[in-house]
């Protein structure tokens, strides 16, 4: 899990790289309009699975600590074990399918 999170971060770097709002040609080059807005939606886009990244790091990041603090593979709703085949599907799930259904609805 340790190794997702990193490769998560280093996405998150990629990302970053490919916004063009952190290109340095950025603010010289800013002549066209249609050009501009092509950079707007593409920064709206980039941004948008930024986001999406940062939940996932987020999400591991409280799995390593409820594993620090011994809760992890526990549903945090019902407090029951979730079963280990779910874990390796999903090894940063805080709640077990029944749980994860209910909040979902
Ligand atoms: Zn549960």
């Amino acid at each position: 899990m340790e190794e997702e999170r990193k490769k998560s971060l280093n996405q998150i770097e990629e990302l970053q790289k490919d916004d063009p709002f952190t290109d340095p040609d950025h603010i010289s080059d800013n002549a066209a309009v249609d050009t501009d807005v092509r950079e707007q939606v593409g920064h709206a886009t980039i941004e948008a699975q930024i986001n999406d990244v940062k939940k996932r790091v987020e999400e591991i990041d409280n799995a390593l600590k409820k594993i620090n603090k011994n809760q992890y593979g526990y549903c945090e709703r019902c407090k029951k074990s979730t079963p280990q085949a779910r874990l390796k599907l999903i090894p940063e799930a805080s709640f077990c399918i029944d749980c994860e259904k209910h909040l979902r609805k």
